[in-house]
């Protein structure tokens, strides 16, 4: 086998150096960018993602919760699903709507 391999890089014209880059690229530093790549779609998705299910949520921060960095797909776009949301946000981080309360007293 080892023959065959050292006839097919004489016959290509391989060398020993690209064909260390070769195995890198095909190894470890492919597996390294796809990686990269797969956690920043990974952290794309969740950022963007609906805060009530699994679909993307809607662009030009039209899902946009009021108040809240929260966002909504177009079937989560609705006056109840918002309202609960608000809540759920003012209930996990009160320190950020206490000035807003603070407002209206
Ligand atoms: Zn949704």
């Amino acid at each position: 086998m080892i023959a065959v391999w050292h006839w097919f890089l004489q016959v290509t014209g391989t060398d020993d150096e690209a064909g260390r880059w070769y195995a890198f690229w095909s190894g470890f530093g492919a597996d390294f960018a796809e990686g990269a790549i797969f956690l920043s779609i990974l952290g794309m998705y969740h950022r963007h993602k609906c805060q009530n299910c699994w679909r993307l949520a809607l662009k030009a921060g039209l899902g946009r919760v009021e108040g809240t960095h929260y966002e909504t797909c177009h079937k989560h776009t609705n006056k109840e699903d918002h309202a609960a949301l608000k809540e759920q946000h003012r209930l996990r981080h009160p320190a950020l709507h206490e000035h807003l309360s603070k407002g209206t007293e």
